[in-house]
């Protein structure tokens, strides 16, 4: 039994070795010091690759590659550099948990230990003290052998007392048994230890791979860096090349360019030498310029006060002469009026329309003289009576040929040479233009046109669109006139358009045209007739004149209801005024021009006509008549002048008397019907013409045309063919239908023309 408790305690000790040697707690300890050293040598290299990343940031900024396109890539690399140090110390933290999990380990591995040899030594010192009372009993065991009395109670007790080893035995077997137990624990918390350990190398593993790989990104990006600055350094190195090479040619081309600078300056030296001495000479001159100017403005103000003394004089001299010019010319002009006489009489025949009809009574009654283009023959009731006026215009004569002729008509007496000053106007309107003149230099015109319906008053008046009248032209040439003399004269021209009808004036431009105006005198004293409430319009322009004529032509259809018969009933006036300033003498003149479209001279049937009709009559016979006294009178001097005879010529008094100028246009029908009133018209204009223009015996013989005298005269005259003047056939008591709408498309034509 004590052997085998001995090998039992041997192999105990042995177990206790071997469970001592596998217990292996240095070799933990040894791993975990290889890890912390691995660990520290890693955390060297990373520091070493910290060191490395700051460095090359710093040359990345200091590399002159801001704008160079792998920046961006840079930046991407330091991203991912970032997120693998933000790993790498994720994995450090990891690390160290690991190491302090280990410490922990190796903390309770040290108290197993120490627990463990503690109960190794409780063991040897109970082997010791087991292997002593072994002894013990041994030596016991012997002594009793020599004393066998005693054996068999030394024996029992020794078997006593060895039932109390193996008691002490079996105790220390079971605590043997928790021990193995406690090993068994502890190896299998070294094993999971050991698991632990492994995962954390093969994650230590893994981070190293990672760690090889950033380095590998790093060593590239590393590699590309130093290849862009490489790059970027040869074409740093091109570019200072090329621009030294540049900069060279530069260099050469001004360096040329001095020498050329160069030559010239040598060039120039001469120059400026003779410059500066022809500036010295200059300056001298400059010096004594002053003086040489203030002699030679001397002189020259004299010799300027001079001229413009002798400028002054001959001004002076020029405007007395032209002073004396224009009294001259004022003399001559009315030395001329007073030779042709202020009052002429043409007449105008017209030619056969197709209103006259058809048959031996359209047939033409009026003749002309081949040698004189002043007589006129008619044909009447088959005698040839012949008449001589101041002029006679044919049935072919040109609107124009008129204006024209009545000027030749007028020189061809004694007076020509006076109007020869004209000779290189054009022959067209030369009369009128003469008149017009007259009005512009202040005299006062009136332009008649007398004679039955149909004779072509209107048409030599007004005229038609095309071919326009005397009106027309006459203010065509009085703009133009006035147009010429505006450097030197201010000219204000004003137009009326009134009517008389019945003995009634009425204005055609004022707003109430049915108002009954009266003529009266001006109450300056002066003498001068005016019209209170007679509207005057400023005219500048053919074109304002048209406008106006229009205006006074609406007027004049809307207040009457047969405007034909209306107008041949009543005159028609047109009343030019202009008033002008010369600005030189201060000189003022007022003119008059009175366009007067007569109405029809024929007579009215005196047992046919009644009511309104033999109304008007009496009025235009009335009218007409006083006209004709009025210009007997005037052509015949006579003291006593019957304007207040009718309105007409009341309303024209200043215009017929003292140095006024009248043209009596009688027009005349060549066709047979109307032969009795050609003869009358005629007559008339043969009676007005006949006073014989003269010196003051006039005068004297004026006295025996005594107005009264000369309306019976014109009455015997009127009346004269009661026959034709009651038939109806042959007589023009009132106007054909035809000729009043071909007065009024005339009138028409005429308003519509606006240049
Ligand atoms: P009055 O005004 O005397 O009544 P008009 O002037 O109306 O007469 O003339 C009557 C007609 O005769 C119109 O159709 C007109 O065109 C025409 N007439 C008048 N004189 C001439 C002429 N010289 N040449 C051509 N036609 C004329
Ligand atoms: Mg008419």
């Amino acid at each position: 039994q004590v052997e085998t408790l001995k090998a039992k305690v041997l192999e105990q000790a042995q177990e206790i070795s071997r469970l001592r040697s596998e217990q292996g707690g240095t070799d933990a300890e040894k791993h975990r010091d290889l890890l912390a050293a691995e660990n520290e040598r890693l955390r060297q290299e990373m520091k070493a690759c910290e060191g490395q990343l700051r460095e090359l940031q710093q040359r990345q900024q200091q590399a002159p590659c801001r704008d160079c396109p792998h920046l961006q890539e840079n930046a991407g690399l330091q991203e991912q550099l970032s997120q693998l140090q933000r790993e790498a110390e994720e994995m450090r933290a990891k690390l160290a948990e690991l190491d302090l999990e280990v410490q922990q380990k190796t903390n309770r591995l040290a108290e197993v230990e120490l627990r463990l040899k503690d109960s190794l030594a409780e063991r040897a010192e109970e082997e010791e003290r087991l292997s002593r009372r072994l002894r013990d009993s041994q030596e016991t065991i012997a002594s009793l052998k020599s004393q066998p009395q005693q054996i068999k109670y030394i024996i029992k007790t020794v078997e006593v007392e060895s039932a109390k080893a193996k008691q002490a035995l079996c105790e220390t077997q079971s605590r043997n048994q928790y021990l193995l137990e406690q090993v068994g624990m502890q190896k299998q918390v070294l094993k999971e230890m050991e698991q632990q350990l492994q995962s954390s190398q093969k994650t230590e593993a893994q981070l190293r791979a990672q760690i090889m790989m950033y380095e590998a990104e790093l060593e590239r990006a590393h590699g590309q860096m130093l290849e862009e600055m490489q790059a970027m350094e040869e074409e740093k190195n091109h570019a200072i090349e090329e621009a030294f090479s540049r900069a060279q040619v530069e260099m050469k081309a001004v360096h040329e360019n001095l020498a050329g600078v160069r030559t010239n300056l040598l060039l120039l030296q001469p120059a400026l030498r003779t410059l500066t001495h022809d500036y010295n000479s200059l300056k001298r001159q400059v010096r004594d310029f002053p003086l040489l100017l203030q002699d030679t403005l001397r002189s020259a103000r004299a010799e300027i006060s001079q001229a413009i003394e002798e400028v002054h004089s001959t001004n002076r001299e020029l405007l007395r002469k032209y002073r004396r010019e224009l009294q001259l010319r004022k003399k001559c002009h009315n030395e001329l009026v007073r030779l042709k006489g202020n009052i002429r009489v043409f007449g105008r025949v017209r030619p056969i329309t197709k209103e006259d009809g058809e048959g031996p009574e359209a047939a033409n009654a009026v003749t002309f003289d081949a040698d004189d283009d002043a007589v006129l023959h008619l044909l009447h009731k088959g005698k040839q009576v012949s008449f001589e006026l101041d002029k006679v215009f044919p049935p072919q004569a040109s609107q124009e040929e008129v204006g024209a002729t009545m000027h030749t008509a007028g020189v061809s007496g004694e007076g020509s040479h006076l109007l020869l000053t004209l000779p290189c106007l054009p022959q067209v309107f030369q009369e009128v233009q003469a008149l017009v003149t007259s009005c512009i230099d202040g005299y006062n015109v009136c332009i008649f046109a007398y004679g039955q319906t149909g004779a072509g008053k209107t048409y030599t008046m007004e005229g038609t669109a095309a071919n326009p009248g005397i009106n027309q032209r006459a203010l065509q040439l009085l703009f133009s006139e006035v147009r010429g003399k505006a450097a030197d004269w201010d000219y204000t021209i004003t137009v009326s358009a009134a009517e008389i009808y019945n003995e009634a004036l009425r204005d055609l431009l004022g707003k109430e045209p049915q108002e009954k105006l009266e003529i009266k005198l001006c109450p300056d004293g002066s003498g001068q007739l005016y019209v209170p409430g007679l509207t005057e319009f400023r005219v500048q322009s053919v074109e304002d004149i048209n406008k106006i004529f229009e205006f006074g032509h609406v007027k004049r259809v809307t207040e009457c209801t047969n405007l034909n018969e209306h107008s041949s009933r009543s005159h028609a006036l047109l009343i030019v005024t202009v008033r002008g300033l010369d600005r030189s003498t201060g000189l003022r003149t007022t003119g008059k021009l009175n366009l007067v479209d007569l109405a029809g001279s024929e007579r009215v049937g005196r047992s046919g006509a009644e009511g309104s009709r033999l109304r008007e009559a009496q009025h235009i016979n009335k009218s007409l008549s006083a006209l004709g006294d009025v210009i007997y009178a005037l052509r015949s001097r006579q003291g006593h002048v019957p304007f207040r005879n009718s309105k007409l010529t009341y309303l024209l008094q200043d215009s017929l008397s003292g140095d006024s100028k009248t043209l009596m246009m009688v027009q005349v029908s060549p066709a047979e019907k109307n032969t009795s009133e050609t003869l009358c018209s005629l007559k008339f204009a043969e009676r007005v013409r006949s006073v014989e223009l003269g010196p003051v015996s006039r005068k004297a013989e004026l006295g025996s045309w005594p107005s009264q005298e000369h309306l019976e005269v014109l009455k015997t005259l009127l009346g004269d063919s009661p026959s034709s003047a009651a038939s109806p056939g042959r007589g023009h008591a009132s106007p054909s239908p035809g000729q009043l709408s071909s007065r009024s498309a005339s009138i028409r034509r005429k308003l519509h023309t606006s240049g």
